[in-house]
């Protein structure tokens, strides 16, 4: 069984206005991280302060990183035809699951056993 066409026109726009944020989110955590070079304050409280947020700025880069991979591994599958089948298994993807998360590639069962 396809797809319902409308449903993956939905997700593929989701995808896509995801796509952007999190490329505009990532010109963001990258000049943060690359001015890091930049010497720390002089003051230990401060220093304190500035590592902390490098490690959350660090984790929000290497989130983006990979979700923004895996929209578009998602939109190469909604491009070739197989969007909402399980990479793993090749069953269908619930669609409950895909409006839940757009670029998930794995059915629940194939999720669970990892
Ligand atoms: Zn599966």
């Amino acid at each position: 069984m396809t797809m319902n066409k409308e449903l993956i026109d939905k997700l593929k726009l989701e995808l896509q206005a995801e796509q952007k944020r999190l490329t505009g989110l990532l010109e963001r955590t990258g000049k943060h991280l690359y001015r890091r070079d930049e010497p720390y304050s002089a003051d230990f409280a401060e220093q304190a302060v500035e590592v902390e947020n490098n490690q959350v700025v660090e984790a929000l880069d290497a989130e983006g990183k990979t979700t923004l991979n895996e929209i578009k591994l998602a939109l190469t599958r909604i491009d070739s035809g197989t969007y909402g089948d399980c990479t793993k298994c090749g069953s269908e993807i619930a669609a409950e699951r895909l409006s839940a998360i757009p670029h998930v590639r794995l059915c629940i069962d194939c999720a669970k056993k990892q």
